[in-house]
């Protein structure tokens, strides 16, 4: 792992011996996508623990695109994959690589079953093999084709390759065990007939291998050494030693499986996030509340904090949840360290200092960062009027309002100590600004006359700051399992996974950020400029996440 101190989990624990005890030479590893949709933060979890342990035992890894279902597949997958594969902070080894290079040699092989008699073609219909396959307590029956010669089955794979029979009139399957209690060993489909055209191969094939029969040979194939997966694929590892035990393949790579990564109030399957995107629940994959990779990229999520959490659940065979929480905590903590600070008003209310010149703008010199000079200062203009949030004044209060109050005083933030005197209404009653006054001399200094702020608030120039688009996210789903234990996600969804507030205010500086640039907006969260819709002319900050986490404290938001 990226982290070296941690202790052994159970691969690292493999992979050791196995070079030690010189079964393995160099550790080649594998993350072995299907085009099919973008990368989620499960796969983020795949990825490190792949890229992880080759990199921690100086062997390499592969990326390798699993493509043996052409309908379900695009190239815009694919692109997307490899951004974030590197943008993870990854580089596999060699080109890319994709299983449907291979398409010629899988069906030799499949030849090479033939002839051994080890596979069949089958012209059961789908709902007759279904009857034939058994059930988890009852056996299967044999297939009525079972027995057809070899000569009978060469002839007709080499028909079902030159697009001579229909879709779903015939298939060929592996010979092996109709009766075996592991259901992947029940004479499994090993290639069908599809006309389609594949997004790499083109027109040239009508019949496509199955995914079983193809994984464990790509992996031989390219000499991996440790196939790491998940622990659904632990009943077909019997099916995958099958084939590499009997055909001709350049090497023997070893099966091993850990636990999902699951985390809670987030789904991470690919084909309920597209759900998401095809009915435009979220604009996009890339939606930043999608647990996408591209999404949590978008909002603000940064990789060393995914690679950081990814390495705090740990890899182990089990298959619990992991509070996502945890993952919260991982960006708050690698922001709060890194992030620069700058100051932004939600919900504007203005305040007008009476006894401080019109016009006049003070440049104020504060640090970009507590604890980091090398961040360097930032200029902030101190102006008559400035803007606070509506949620830091009150006419009147307690003692626990540690805010301004009318005729008490408050520490602007990195600025002075001011009192508030009076408010102005507008015709409907409402406060429209707050009259005060600075109390002079206290840049940096309490107050001569010993009566000290009750608390600290942020506020911007009226007249020098700028406006932006605030996106506020929140967690997409308010279910602890949105999609487990027969919950219907979709009746989940948080209402106020976004809210966008316009002509908030930031501190001029902050024109300048840099799309993807994140920030601490102080006492509000972390916020990142918008990937693709920030710009100087139209400012947008999404919101990373808040500086306290509110969801189990209260058990919703
Ligand atoms: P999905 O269920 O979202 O479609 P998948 O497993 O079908 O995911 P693949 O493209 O086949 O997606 O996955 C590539 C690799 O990522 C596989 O090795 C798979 O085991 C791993 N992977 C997928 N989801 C997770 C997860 N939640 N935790 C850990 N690894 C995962
Ligand atoms: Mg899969």
């Amino acid at each position: 792992m990226t982290d070296n101190t941690s202790p052994s989990n159970f691969l690292q624990t493999i992979i050791r011996e196995d070079l030690e005890e010189g079964r393995v030479d160099k550790l080649v590893t594998r993350f072995p996508p299907e085009p099919n949709g973008y990368l989620h933060l499960g796969h983020a979890k795949s990825i490190s623990v792949n890229f992880g342990l080759a990199e921690s035992f100086g062997g390499v890894c592969h990326l390798r695109f699993d493509d043996t279902n052409p309908e379900k597949e695009s190239q815009e997958y694919i692109e997307s994959i490899q951004d974030d594969v590197r943008w993870l902070g990854y580089q596999w080894h060699g080109e890319v690589r994709f299983a449907s290079s291979y398409f010629q040699q899988f069906y030799d092989w499949a030849i090479d079953l033939v002839e051994q008699g080890n596979a069949y073609v089958c012209d059961l219909t789908a709902e007759e093999a279904r009857e034939y396959r058994g059930t988890l307590t009852a056996p299967g029956k044999n297939s009525p084709f079972r027995d057809r010669s070899i000569e009978e089955n060469i002839d007709l794979l080499a028909r079902m390759k030159a697009a001579e029979f229909a879709e779903g009139s015939r298939v060929l399957r592996a010979k092996i065990d109709m009766a075996s209690p592991n259901m992947n060993l029940r004479d499994p489909i090993i290639y069908r007939i599809r006309k389609v055209a594949h997004h790499q191969t083109g027109e040239d094939w009508c019949i496509y291998p199955t995914y079983d029969f193809a994984h464990g040979q790509e992996d031989a194939i390219e000499g991996v050494t440790h196939s790491i997966c998940t622990l659904e694929f632990e009943d077909h590892r019997p099916l995958y030693d099958w084939f590499i035990e009997h055909l001709p393949v350049p090497s023997r790579p070893r099966q091993y499986e850990f636990g999902r990564l699951n985390p809670s109030y987030t789904i991470t399957s690919k084909r309920k996030l597209k759900q998401l995107v095809d009915q435009a629940i979220v604009s996009a994959w890339d939606d930043p509340r999608m647990p996408t990779i591209s999404g949590m990229r978008r909002r603000g999520y940064t990789p060393r904090a995914i690679r950081k959490f990814c390495d705090m659940v740990g890899t182990t065979r089990g298959d619990g949840v992991v509070d996502v929480a945890m993952l919260e905590h991982a960006i708050r903590d690698d922001l709060n360290e890194n992030a620069p600070r700058a100051m932004c008003v939600i919900n504007p209310l203005k305040l007008v200092m009476t006894n401080y010149p019109e016009g006049q703008v003070e440049q104020l010199t504060v640090a970009a960062h507590p604890s980091r000079a090398e961040l360097g200062d930032r200029t902030l203009p101190f102006t008559r009027e400035i803007m606070i949030d509506r949620e830091d004044f009150r006419e009147q209060a307690n003692k626990k309002f540690k805010r301004l109050v009318l005729g008490k005083r408050v520490r602007l933030r990195n600025a002075y100590v001011i009192e508030a005197d009076s408010v102005e209404r507008d015709d409907s009653g409402e406060i429209c600004a707050v009259h005060c006054r600075v109390i002079e001399g206290t840049l940096g200094e309490n107050p001569d006359d010993g009566v000290k702020p009750k608390g600290v608030v942020h506020w911007v120039s009226a007249s020098e700051g700028v406006a932006v688009e605030l996106r506020l996210y929140d967690r997409l789903f308010t279910h602890e399992a949105p999609d487990k234990g027969g919950e219907e996600f979709m009746e989940h969804l948080n209402p106020e996974s976004l809210v966008v507030k316009k002509d908030c205010l930031v501190e001029p500086g902050l024109v300048q950020a840099e799309p993807e640039q994140i920030f601490q907006f102080e006492r509000e969260g972390y916020f990142v400029a918008d990937r693709y819709d920030h710009s100087v002319e139209h400012p947008v900050f999404n919101k990373t996440i808040g500086l306290r986490d509110t969801w189990t404290r209260t058990g919703n938001q």
